[in-house]
């Protein structure tokens, strides 16, 4: 028999197992705030429990974990970039950022990413595996615990595509805003999708105080289809429908983000493309001038370009900010890390 995953399960459905163990319900208490509250690695570690209960939980569950392969900080800024080691081997990435209203995680919800987008170092590498709910926990705990520090905002826009691992990233969210869990409120947390737009119906629903954000990068179906692959089966209109209904449904505000590549898509034209088609939407635009990556035939548009850009969308009564680029010396992009260090390993 397989074991359980017991970091990916909630108060409730521990205190269930300890019933079955016979064992008094506070222990369920017990157990799970060793692994909300102190991100223990191993049953060993939870000192109020017997020896004999430790080891009938190892018999049963297992803990997942991220341990720390590479640890990048920061000579500019505070940010911290982790190349994490699953418990099966496969890596994936997070990054530690440092606001002045607090320390802000970027987490992955997948090992690699099937959606391909052609900007984009994740994609590159290919698809791995869906992470556990846990596994998303952990990836919070292991820096909180390296830095001493509590982390109060949470971003899913690491490796992977929440949406295509919707289940898990569900669960996730409510283990970590759970009150008697980690305790991050949805309104600190932000998700990022690429546009899975059944996806974003469904998550309409629960109604979440979070916020979405979506890959937009581009004004139309024309340059999105080329950029990015997903656009052939949902193209802009159902995205931006959905975006609408979303808004409407939850009253949170969209934010959309849009990676400035030269000569691609940061035209005065596109600038006004992008302005009819978010017209009258409650929307924030986040231009992130573009990282190029290894090999990659895209460069960032000119510091003239997004002024222009970001000044047709304001005109137009759309917010708009550039996103300050942090951690720019340590390949603090998603994906960017895994290449270089599957690669010195394969050399
Ligand atoms: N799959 C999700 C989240 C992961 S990607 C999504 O698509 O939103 C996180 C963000 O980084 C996305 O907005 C993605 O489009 C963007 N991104 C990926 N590679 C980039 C690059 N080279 N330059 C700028 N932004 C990039």
């Amino acid at each position: 028999m397989s074991k359980i995953d017991i970091k990916s399960m909630t108060l409730e459905e521990i205190k269930n197992e300890v019933i079955k163990l016979q064992l008094p319900a506070y222990r369920a208490k017990q157990i799970y705030s060793w692994l909300q509250h102190k991100g223990v690695t191993d049953f060993e570690h939870m000192t109020n429990l017997s020896n004999d209960l430790r080891q009938k939980l190892n018999e049963k569950f297992f803990i997942s974990n991220t341990n720390i392969e590479k640890r990048l900080a920061s000579n500019i800024d505070n940010t911290v970039k982790y190349l994490y080691v699953l418990n099966d081997g496969k890596y994936i990435e997070s990054v530690l950022m440092q606001y002045h209203h607090g320390y802000s995680m970027c987490i992955s919800t997948q090992a690699g990413c099937k959606m391909n987008c052609s900007f984009c170092a994740t994609g590159k590498g290919g698809f791995e595996r869906n992470l556990l709910p846990s596994e998303m926990l952990s990836q919070i705990q292991t820096a909180q615990i390296d830095n001493n520090i509590r982390i109060s905002n949470v971003v899913l826009m690491g490796m992977g595509e929440p949406l295509d691992n919707y289940d898990n990233v569900l669960r996730f969210l409510k283990l970590v805003s759970s009150e008697d869990g980690m305790n991050i409120g949805m309104r600190h947390i932000s998700l990022s999708t690429c546009g899975i737009v059944d996806k974003i119906y469904d998550l309409m629903q629960e109604k979440l105080q979070l916020t979405l954000s979506i890959s937009l990068h581009a004004p139309n179906d024309e340059i999105r289809n080329k950029l990015m692959p997903i656009n052939k089966k949902w193209g802009i209109n159902s995205l931006l429908k959905a975006c609408k209904e979303y808004i409407e449904h939850t009253g949170r505000r969209i934010s959309f983000e849009y990676a400035m590549i030269n000569g691609v898509n940061d035209s005065i034209q596109c600038a006004n493309e992008l302005a009819s088609r978010l017209h009258g939407m409650i929307c924030h635009v986040n231009l992130i001038p573009v990282n190029s990556i290894e090999n990659g035939q895209y460069q960032k548009s000119s510091k003239e370009h997004l002024y222009k850009f970001i000044e047709i969308l304001e005109k137009n009564g759309i917010t708009a900010t550039i996103r300050r680029t942090l951690g720019s010396d340590i390949a603090a992009s998603c994906g960017q890390l895994k290449g270089k260090h599957t690669k010195e390993v394969h050399n």
